[in-house]
């Protein structure tokens, strides 16, 4: 009876666990421990991340830790269609490294843009890292400025844009 019952949970177990594993490549998460998650649909909302240094802050949608490492991933509802990722997505990916860096302590290598269609592995390099901080230092500057010219020719990405309603210099498609 009890090596019944062992069995049982052996095979409960390891049904678990294949669930699991079937779940989270369809969700397009790496391996990992998911610690943190602002989707709502997995686990309540966490506080976001603050930088006192870079006075940014933000919520990726899981932070996922692989050894040593912390992956940040961000989830968009959107379709690639064999596009390259949106630069605004990749820059936001990589404020969100910039984030764990500093917040963490742990420099990710690389993070996770995952859209309807792809899911995409961004590298957090040096290049990357650069680029960000300048964005950054730009926005500080268009702070104090009064009239702030669109920067893009790109409509999709005004479409998608949350300021679109208020803002005078919208592209229509
Ligand atoms: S709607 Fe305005 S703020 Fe948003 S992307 Fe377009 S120009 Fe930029």
């Amino acid at each position: 009876m009890a090596l019944l019952l062992v069995l049982a949970l052996l095979f409960l177990g390891l049904g678990l666990f294949f669930l699991a594993r079937r779940q989270r490549k369809i969700s397009g998460l790496p391996e990992g421990e998911i610690i943190y998650t602002d989707a709502g649909d997995w686990r309540r909302n966490e506080r976001p991340l603050f930088s006192n240094r870079y006075r940014l802050t933000g919520k990726p949608d899981y932070l996922v830790r692989q050894g040593g490492e912390i992956i940040p991933v961000e989830v968009k509802s959107t379709r690639l269609n064999g596009r390259p990722p949106y630069p605004s997505h990749t820059m936001q990916l990589a404020a969100y490294c910039l984030l764990v860096e500093d917040v963490l302590d742990v420099r990710p290598a690389y993070g996770i843009l995952k859209y309807a269609d792809a899911t995409i592995r961004i590298a957090y390099t040096d290049a990357l890292r650069e680029e960000v901080l300048g964005a950054l230092a730009a926005m500080r500057r268009a702070q104090g400025a009064s009239d702030i010219p669109r920067s893009h020719e790109d409509a999709v990405r005004c479409r998608f844009c949350g300021y679109q309603r208020i803002c005078d210099q919208a592209l229509k498609t």
